[in-house]
């Protein structure tokens, strides 16, 4: 067990950890910014290149390019490689550094997109470079991918995560961990669903009878959308926006709502989107349109997750790390994964909190450690 070497070596270099968090908090990557998320693929292909990593930048016109990076390819053991997943979007605008740069204040350091997940990146970076110097080789090929539109739902790496996925032995993914530094072993799956609600526009005081009011009839459709929800399953319902009309004097021919709908099950995945797509309208002459379904299938607990997890916690003990485990109503690459019946492990990311929030941050103490643990599950898992 090299866990206690690999502990020492990142002991004395928390305080570079954070100067390198602090250049990449320090350039801004929002989901759906080319230009912004360009470079800033560049820079990190530079990085990892500089690791001893075969890189390659992965061209994509219809977002930000994706990180691709193999390490220990040259591995002897004939083995196949882990997949370890990050992203380096963030869900910040351009502009949010301006308010909230990148700074540390005692225990903590804060900064856009610290958490979730840059920080990440560089406990990556550190694994590698730890192993590198201690001159160890992992058990298998290394295959990272950096992607970069995960906290949009991933629309144009989600092909490249799958075919990545079905190769390799097993996936790491390095989203944040639970509260308490706990890792995900099970995610909810996430849908999303358009209700179009199609009427008659009618004047509202000399024919009304003449009209089908659409958002009438959206009023008729929430309870049944809500009524689909099953808490006790985990399953969730969230009409989460709607719109209708144009002005009080004329029956609404138009109205529409935006729902969120979360999973534990694939069967529970399958009877949503089944009842989703049965809506018929209950008012004469109006109409019922439904796009969507459920975009992130669940990440179940299965067998192969459960033994992954358990070697890490192995793993976990020879750093002195009592790693729990737990599930979460959120989203990730780790579905994807997962659900092609890949073990998956998530959480690997750095301790802290506050995802998707003004108060984001990591915890400084838990870098070595945090960091420690990836190197030792490339080693030896
Ligand atoms: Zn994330």
């Amino acid at each position: 067990m090299h866990g206690p070497n690999l502990l020492n070596w990142m002991n004395p270099r928390r305080a570079t950890m954070l100067a390198d968090l602090a250049t990449l908090v320090s350039a801004e990557t929002p989901s759906r910014d080319k230009t912004l998320l360009d470079p800033f693929a560049t820079m990190l292909a530079g990085r990892f290149q500089a690791l001893g990593g075969k890189v390659d930048l992965i061209d994509n016109s219809a977002g930000g390019n994706h990180l691709e990076a193999w390490f220990a390819a040259d591995a002897q053991l004939d083995l196949p490689p882990a997949l370890i997943l990050a992203h380096f979007d963030t869900v910040w605008p351009r502009g949010t550094l301006a308010d909230r740069p990148f700074r540390i204040d005692g225990p903590r350091a804060y900064g856009p997109g610290s958490y979730d997940m840059k920080a990440s990146i560089i406990l990556l970076e550190a694994a590698l470079t730890g192993l590198r110097e201690l001159g160890l080789t992992p058990r298998r090929p290394i295959h990272v991918l950096i992607t970069s539109d995960e906290e949009i739902g991933s629309p144009t790496s989600r092909s490249l995560i799958e075919a990545s996925a079905r190769d390799a032995a097993h996936a790491l993914v390095l989203e944040p961990p639970l509260p308490g530094g706990l890792l995900k072993t099970a995610r909810k799956g996430v849908g999303g669903f358009t209700i179009e609600i199609e009427g008659k526009a009618a004047h509202a005081g000399i024919e009304p009878e003449k009209g089908v009011s659409a958002i009438n009839e959206l009023v008729l459709q929430i309870p049944r959308i809500n009524a689909l929800a099953n808490p006790a399953v985990g399953t969730t319902i969230n009409v989460g926006l709607i719109e209708g009309g144009t002005t009080p004097n004329v029956v609404p021919a138009r109205a529409m709502a935006r729902v969120d709908v979360r999973v534990t099950t694939m069967d529970e995945a399958r009877r949503i989107e089944d009842a989703f797509h049965e809506l018929q309208a209950l008012t004469p002459g109006a109409s019922v349109q439904v796009t969507g379904g459920i975009n992130r299938p669940p990440m179940e607990r299965t067998p192969a997750g459960r033994d992954l997890f358990e070697r890490t916690r192995q793993i976990g003990r020879s750093l002195g790390l009592e790693l729990g485990e737990g599930s979460t109503g959120g989203g990730s690459d780790g579905n994807f994964t997962a659900a092609l019946g890949v073990a998956t492990l998530d959480g690997l990311g750095m301790p802290g909190a506050g995802a998707h929030a003004i108060d984001e941050h990591i915890l400084i103490e838990s870098l070595p450690e945090r960091a420690a643990l990836l190197a030792c599950l490339l080693l030896e898992l």
